[in-house]
């Protein structure tokens, strides 16, 4: 057997573990070979560990920029706790305490170093570093360098310096944050162009992706809580605070231990409920998105969304707030044609600039998709992420249900049935167009069925030619066909027009039948009452 390579003997000897977990090995190996990497992993990923070693294993001191204070004095006194030297710099310490540790800086004493970011523009720090041996620069906290995240600090901006005033260090940026934005943004603004980019730890085995057609979602929310979850702590989110409410009180009078919160509550009652969640089991909150920000409840069995979330980070950081524990858990969300509705609307009438709006509506298509997809959930969900477990198989998306899926999400349960929707998509893209783009999906139904109408009437419609060729789907077969024709956007919604439905250019090829159009067989009835998903 070869000998343990020095990162091993360190991560044996000193924080006393006996493997590396995922990709930690080659991330230590990408700095200690001189190179710069970029660490995404989500939050309990393991990530410290990435420029902790190097740091022992390479001569000199590990500088660590850390924008948490606290975070920072508990890293360090654990890491004094393994016999580690590390310090820290920041504004909590005297003046005598700074120059003691930058004495044992310039002695060579120390083998990490936590200095907050704003520290940086010091020349004091700039002419300490020049004067000292650097292993590394670890960048934690990396998505504050992103001026569209939440967490954004301008002092982050200094930390381009660092590669400019010593080009020859590596460096190493770390973040739970993995949109691809915020990556982007993060190499620009760092500098990292030739940092290799490590993705990984996203999957989260023990939940159960689920993505039900919405019908009565109420219904069907009380009926997968009664047949999979009575008695257990769950977190339901709804889009709008009087549906929260509403929904919390409802499920009450059902006999669900449901409390409501969101914003425009008063912040005693919230903190109320927040504090009676967290210390009780078997609660339901009924929540907002405001609610979840730092809240770690590990026994959460399940999170519901009776409302599409906005995009697919979103949706991953909603739902992996079930099953901390590792125990199983379930991801379930009823969805519809109103979701896309209600979500394409706000966003054509948010005041947020062209730019910007281009970006949400992207996610909001890719969040979509997800729903839509035929294929395995989890293996697209890590494939946006860009997770290396994710995509090696989310390239064959085709064959995912053949097997080769998760095996648990609904779609690798109960492989999706899919029907040659050519014909009823061009009888509905028709409809649009003949009756002049000019009304909503009831309308077009009510006319693609034939109704006996007095509107349709007036409008002369019964004399067109799409009147009543539909006979074959019922009205919620049509629905389903519209909100896939939606999602896939070969139609598009006018808000100013009252939610009328209009054609895009990407229509074109299936209203000439030059395509096929491949659609899901929508599952009306919850799975729930037949038992199909076990706990
Ligand atoms: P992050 O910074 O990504 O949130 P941490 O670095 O705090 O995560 O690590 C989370 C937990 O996992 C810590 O308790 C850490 O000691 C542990 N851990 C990290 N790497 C390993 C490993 N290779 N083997 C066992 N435990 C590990
Ligand atoms: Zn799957």
């Amino acid at each position: 057997m070869p000998a343990p390579s020095a990162a091993l003997q360190v991560l044996r000897s000193v924080f006393g573990y006996d493997s590396f977990r995922g990709q930690q090995q080659a991330v230590i190996q990408q700095l200690i070979d001189g190179g710069d990497a970029l660490v995404l992993m989500p939050t309990g990923g393991g990530k410290s560990l990435c420029y902790q070693i190097p740091a022992l294993v390479m001569a000199g001191v590990g500088i660590v920029i850390s924008p948490l204070i606290a975070l920072m004095q508990d890293q360090v006194s654990a890491l004094h706790q393994l016999g580690v030297k590390a310090a820290f710099l920041n504004s909590t310490l005297s003046l005598e305490q700074v120059r003691d540790i930058e004495r044992r800086l310039l002695d060579g004493e120390l083998d990490l170093l936590y200095i907050a970011p704003e520290r940086l523009s010091n020349s004091r720090t700039q002419a300490l570093f020049a004067r000292c041996n650097i292993a590394l620069f670890a960048i934690d906290e990396a998505h504050c360098v992103s001026q569209w995240g939440h967490d954004f600090r301008a002092d982050y901006l200094l930390l381009s310096v660092l590669h400019e005033q010593f080009p020859r260090v590596p460096r190493i940026a770390l973040t739970a944050t993995a949109d691809e934005r915020t990556r982007q943004e993060i190499i620009s603004r760092l500098g990292l162009e030739n940092a290799r980019v490590f993705v990984s730890g996203f999957d989260r085995p023990n939940i159960r992706y689920r993505i039900v057609q919405k019908d009565n979602a109420r219904q069907q929310l009380l009926s997968f809580i009664r047949a999979e979850h009575a008695g257990d702590t769950g977190i339901v989110y709804c889009l709008s605070r009087k549906k929260v409410e509403d929904t919390a009180e409802w499920l009450r009078q059902k006999g669900v231990r449901a409390l409501p919160y969101h914003a425009g509550m008063s912040h005693e009652l919230r903190q109320k409920n927040q504090h009676q969640f967290l210390m009780e089991d078997g609660l339901v909150i009924v929540a907002t998105i405001a609610f979840g920000m730092g809240i770690d409840k590990p026994n959460v069995r399940f999170v519901a969304h009776l409302d599409l979330p906005k995009s697919v980070e979103s949706y991953y950081q909603e739902t992996g707030r079930a099953g901390r524990d590792g125990l199983p858990a379930n991801a379930w969300m009823a969805y519809g044609l109103q979701d896309v509705l209600t979500l394409r609307q706000m966003l054509a009438s948010s005041n947020a600039d062209e730019a910007h709006k281009r970006i949400e509506y992207h996610k909001l298509d890719a969040m979509l998709a997800l729903c839509e997809m035929v294929g395995c959930r989890r293996h697209a969900l890590l494939a946006y992420f860009g997770d290396a477990q994710g995509s090696a198989s989310a390239a064959g998306e085709a064959t995912d249900a053949g097997g080769t899926g998760c095996g648990n999400c609904d779609t690798c349960l109960e492989p999706v049935e899919t029907w040659d929707g050519s014909v009823a998509a061009q009888q509905a893209l028709s409809c649009i167009y003949r009756t002049g783009q000019r009304f909503g999906v009831s309308y077009l139904i009510d006319v693609l069925r034939g109704k006996d109408d007095e509107r349709i009437r007036q409008f002369g419609h019964d004399k067109q030619s799409t009147f009543g060729i539909g006979k074959a789907l019922d009205e919620k077969q049509w629905r389903s066909v519209f909100r896939q024709l939606v999602a896939k956007s070969l139609v598009e919604v006018d808000f100013e027009g009252h939610g009328s439905l209009k054609l895009t250019d990407a229509c074109r090829p299936v209203l000439r039948g030059e395509q096929t159009l491949m659609l899901r067989k929508d599952v009306q009835v919850a799975k729930t009452g037949r038992g199909g998903y076990e706990k």
